[in-house]
């Protein structure tokens, strides 16, 4: 069983990361959270799970009883409680601070001590509390009570200013750590707002306002300007423009008519429109979105697994390291020098939290998937972003994804009695069933030139599609073959090869050859850009994958400087390529429409599809989804991910680096606790600064 809460008041990531461990060791469970999202993944595989569930909240509440467990929701509000505690606290902290300058020139000593005392109790009384408590349960690697040694031992060698300040810098740190995390899941999550909460439902005489749980499919309903559309719906009645901004990163304005399918999220522009709801909630695009995108988040990256692993032997290394210099080198000088190296022992006390690491770089990648999300790219988890930065060979399907789909009749050759019209009528029937580009193409061409005339499924049945062949099916009750070469010679039927730019598509009646259709495609404007700019970030590794044949594969590769072009293939022999890769030690990306390539695109190391979203199998089998048809959106992907992983090592090493220069500084005596402080507390917030870059475009 997999659950789900959310965790309040959780405030530091090294709290976070210690009640994974805890809860972990409770038998059958595996849990997992995310800081930055506050969420708590419990997977529980014992018999009885609420039993089990009980105890884990126990877990959590032993742990620490200020943290609340709340159902799972979609997005976390500070509260206003919450709000007005931290101003109190930011007001706090200001007066303590101009006292702690004021009193370091007092001159009567004692009154001065008086004040320190005060000072630290006013600005370290939670801190106190929290790590006493965490004493009690038997956690002394606790960054409270870490925290709390240090400044305790500060006061008792001396350092009175010292042990105020360290305290105070930390609570400053903490504020703003939360003030800039929380501004970055806000972002996100307004980044997500695509929801419109409610539908004007019309019942055929008057409208209502209804919640969108209650509508299903076959309902009608208004769509007002300036709203955004509900549920994937199909326009009954009315023009207007849509904004699609939302969903596919783009602000282009589309007119949409009466028979247009429209998609939830997008907003309609400029008037009213009465539509017909063909999705339910649950299976709409902007539930599909959201929902995707918090999964996204759940699923950690190897860097950030390998954070995790690293802060939990970090915080007792520099702990081990701290009692070390506190008792070794005093006995070389008979014990004169104590109060020198425990001073330095408390400064290492100071640096020895991994908070930076451990909320820096999850937050990267939820920074990063957020921002994937506005530019119309779906990423389905962190490990993706990671896999896409090293990609090194791309791997393109030809129909939909390179060219445009839209197929044009250039020929039709009816052999026998057949005419060109009952060609083209026998095609279109046997195709009226696949959601093949090159079927699409066809049923439409045949109901433009039928007067009228529509198909009646009626007239269709036994009917097989072959992914990379065609399809067979039994029309007016007579077998028909309708497919590329191989199809007709798997099903021994007499026929000619026909060798001429376009894909040909041939056609047999009874075993029998009725003729062939020559259809065009065109090549996507868009998809030169798309080569370029993969080559301009050096991937040499690109290739094209086809079912068609060798004639337009090499047209088309020829065109976009893509050298060599795989064809004649059917998905099996795709998937063979891209394994072929793979072992070889590359990173694949295979991007294809998601039509006859669910296959290939679970087989890549990134499965890329496109302008599908409508398309559940796509969606599904891809690891990245781009909302709009465009293939030049794969290098800008890739560029991206590059940058996010990029952010994600500056923090790793700029963290780690900066932390062990400053523990040999204070080894060496050549820093104080002021600069271990900033180690502490600065670094950390460099860190999540720095991560809110992966949000920019
Ligand atoms: P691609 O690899 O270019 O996306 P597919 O693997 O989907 O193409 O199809 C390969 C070939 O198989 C097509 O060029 C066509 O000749 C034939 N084919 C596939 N599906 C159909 C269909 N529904 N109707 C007719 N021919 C088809
Ligand atoms: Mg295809």
């Amino acid at each position: 069983m997999e659950y789900k809460f959310k965790l309040l008041k959780i405030h530091c990531a090294g709290c976070a990361l210690a009640l994974e461990q805890k809860i972990n060791e409770i038998p059958d469970v595996v849990a997992e959270i995310n800081f930055v999202t506050k969420l708590i993944k419990l997977n529980i595989t014992s018999d009885c799970p609420a039993e089990t569930l009980t105890e884990v909240k126990k877990t959590i509440s032993k742990f620490d009883h200020q943290i609340e467990i709340a159902d799972y929701v979609d997005t976390v509000e500070i509260s206003e409680k919450e709000r007005k505690s931290r101003e109190k606290n930011i007001i706090k902290l200001s007066v303590a601070f101009v006292l702690l300058i004021v009193n370091f020139f007092m001159p009567v000593f004692w009154i001065q001590i008086c004040i320190y005392v005060f000072l630290y109790l006013l600005v370290s009384y939670r801190v106190l509390f929290s790590a006493a408590r965490n004493i009690l349960h038997g956690k002394i690697f606790d960054e409270t009570f870490l925290m709390v040694i240090a400044s305790i031992g500060a006061f008792v060698i001396g350092e009175y200013t010292e042990a105020v300040a360290v305290m105070l810098l930390y609570s400053v740190g903490e504020i703003l750590e939360d003030v800039a995390v929380g501004k970055s899941r806000k972002t996100i999550e307004s980044l997500l707002e695509i929801k419109q909460p409610y539908a004007n439902y019309f019942d055929g005489e008057s409208e209502t306002k209804v919640s969108l749980g209650e509508l299903s499919v076959g309902d009608l309903i208004r769509i007002k300007p300036g709203e955004r559309v509900p549920l994937d719906c199909e326009i009954i009645e009315g023009t207007s423009y849509l904004d699609m901004s939302a969903l596919t990163g783009e602000t282009k304005e589309v007119i949409v008519k009466a028979g247009d399918h429209i998609l939830s999220g997008s907003i309609n522009g400029s008037s009213a429109l009465l539509c017909k709801v063909e999705k339910c909630e649950k299976e709409s695009t902007v539930s599909r979105i959201v929902d995707m995108v918090q999964k996204a988040s759940e699923t950690k990256a190897k860097t950030e697994k390998f954070i995790s692993r690293f802060s939990r032997i970090y915080t007792p290394v520099v702990i081990a390291l701290a009692v070390i210099i506190a008792f070794i080198p005093p006995i070389f000088s008979g014990y004169s020098n104590f109060s020198t190296y425990a001073y330095r022992a408390l400064c290492f006390l100071v640096v020895s939290c991994p908070c930076a690491l451990v909320i820096s770089v999850p937050l990267t990648y939820f920074a990063s998937i957020g921002s994937f999300a506005r530019a119309g790219i779906m990423v389905k988890g962190a490990n993706f972003i990671e896999a896409l930065a090293k990609t090194n060979a791309v791997v393109f399907d030809k129909t939909g994804t390179l060219t445009k789909g839209n197929f044009e009749v250039a020929e039709i050759v009816p052999i026998g009695e057949h005419t060109k019209e009952e060609l083209l009528e026998t095609a279109a029937y046997a195709e009226s069933f696949s959601n093949h580009r090159i079927a699409k193409s066809i049923v439409e061409s045949y109901l433009e030139q039928s007067e009228g005339k529509q198909i009646n499924q009626a007239w269709i049945n036994d009917y097989t599609e072959f992914a990379g062949k065609g399809i067979k099916a039994s029309i007016f009750m007579q077998e028909t073959l309708i497919g590329n070469a191989k199809l007709l010679k798997e099903y021994g039927v007499k026929f000619y090869e026909v060798n001429r730019t376009g894909t040909v598509l041939y056609v047999a009646v009874s075993g029998k050859f009725a003729g062939y259709i020559v259809i065009e495609d065109k090549i996507k404007e868009d998809s030169l850009n798309a080569i370029r700019n993969l080559k301009a970030l050096k991937i040499t590794d690109i290739s094209l994958c086809t079912g068609d044949t060798e004639n337009v594969a090499t047209t088309v590769s020829s065109k976009l400087g893509i050298k060599k072009p795989y064809f004649g293939l059917l998905p099996e022999d795709k998937v063979a390529i891209i394994t072929e890769k793979t072992s070889s030690g590359k990173t694949v990306a295979f991007v294809g429409d998601g039509i006859n390539d669910a296959p290939s695109l679970a087989s890549a190391s990134v499965g890329i599809s496109m302008g599908n979203l409508g398309s559940d199998i796509a969606v599904e089998a891809s690891d990245l989804v781009l909302m709009t048809d465009e293939p030049s959106k794969v290098a800008y992907a890739i560029k991206k991910a590059k940058r996010t992983k990029r952010i994600a090592l500056q923090n790793i090493i700029g963290s780690i680096g900066i932390k062990v220069a400053i523990l040999i500084l204070i080894a060496f005596g050549f820093s104080g606790m002021w600069l271990a402080v900033f180690a502490d507390v600065g670094v950390n917030l460099l860190a999540v600064l720095n991560s809110l870059r992966a949000m920019l475009k």
